[in-house]
């Protein structure tokens, strides 16, 4: 048991953490759940819940980028045939602030 480790499950434990019943699958050490994610004392590993959320991530942006992309196909129609000035500024707005949410998006991955 490292002095770093018992000193965040300690941290833990004050936020509201619970001991868990299981013992650790790698180490068969103690462990401390807060929020989903168990913290293994002895070895430190937090098997549970990343696997999981790091699998589901890739797929999840990857359809909320196709979205943004439909809707980026259609405000452009809808671009090319509005006359109205003001509604084009809207649009081009839209438009924007859409291509910015796309680039922020896949300068994360
Ligand atoms: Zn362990």
């Amino acid at each position: 048991m490292t002095e770093e480790l018992t000193k965040k499950a300690a941290e833990m434990l004050l936020q509201g953490a619970t001991l868990l019943s299981e013992p650790c699958p790698y180490c068969a050490g103690v462990r401390v759940m807060k929020e989903g994610q168990a913290l293994c004392i002895s070895c430190g590993k937090q098997p549970e819940k990343k696997e999981i959320s790091v699998e589901n991530q890739p797929n999840e942006a990857s359809s909320i980028e196709k979205t943004f992309e439909k809707k980026l196909e259609s405000l452009s129609k809808e671009l090319e045939q509005e006359k109205d000035h003001e509604k084009q500024q809207n649009i081009l707005k839209t438009i924007n602030t859409l291509l910015e949410t796309i680039e922020k998006m896949k300068g994360k991955q």
